[in-house]
């Protein structure tokens, strides 16, 4: 079966580790650790009642963009980030800077993938749901942009409060053409 390579970008302090801790382990920590290397879980997960072996890739953030091209920033500090089969990029509903900094991912990613044939899966999710009288960027207007320019997948979520975080990770599969 094959390993299903899934990596998550996103600006620091979003609740990329957040997301991965809660789908794999059901906890949440309201300490921030800032993740300071690629961390890699290979985890077999059940998801639309299929066994799946993922492997997940919880990536540092860079502090901005531009720093170098995507690639260059691939392959200095993220190994893996160009071989993955889908991309979930996270940002912080309340953090209009977090939003700024997904958009350039997603355009790089797009303008990486533009050798390869196929299209990659993109997953945008807007977390921290659960501070929602915070929120900063009104969700009709990303779900207009990311829907019908982008052409992705738009989730809502709490890593906090496990809301929409499974929901997540089988909307991806479904997208990678999985269950
Ligand atoms: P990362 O840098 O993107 O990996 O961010 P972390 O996962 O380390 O989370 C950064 C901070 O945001 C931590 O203090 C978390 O407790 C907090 N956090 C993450 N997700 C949520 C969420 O859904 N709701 C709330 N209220 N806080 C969150």
């Amino acid at each position: 079966v094959m390993t299903i390579k899934i990596a998550i970008l996103g600006a620091r302090g979003v609740g990329k580790t957040a997301i991965v801790r809660q789908f794999l382990y059901n906890e949440f920590s309201e300490t921030y650790v800032p993740t300071k290397k690629r961390r890699v879980y290979l985890p077999a997960a059940v998801l639309n009642e299929h066994v799946h072996n993922l492997q997940i890739m919880d990536f540092p953030s860079i502090p901005s963009f531009p720093v170098n091209t995507f690639q260059e920033w691939a392959n200095a500090c993220c190994r893996g980030v160009r071989s993955a089969h889908a991309y979930i990029l996270v940002y912080d509903i309340c953090c209009f800077d977090s939003f700024e900094y997904i958009k350039t991912i997603r355009q790089q990613i797009v303008e990486t993938r533009l050798m390869g044939t196929t299209e990659t899966p993109i997953i945008i999710v807007g977390n921290k749901r659960d501070l929602q009288r915070n929120r900063v960027i009104p969700r009709r207007n990303v779900s207009n942009l990311v829907k019908k320019n982008w052409k992705c997948g738009y989730i809502e979520c709490s890593a906090k409060y496990n809301w929409h975080v499974l929901l997540l990770f089988s909307e991806l599969l479904k997208s990678v053409g999985c269950g």
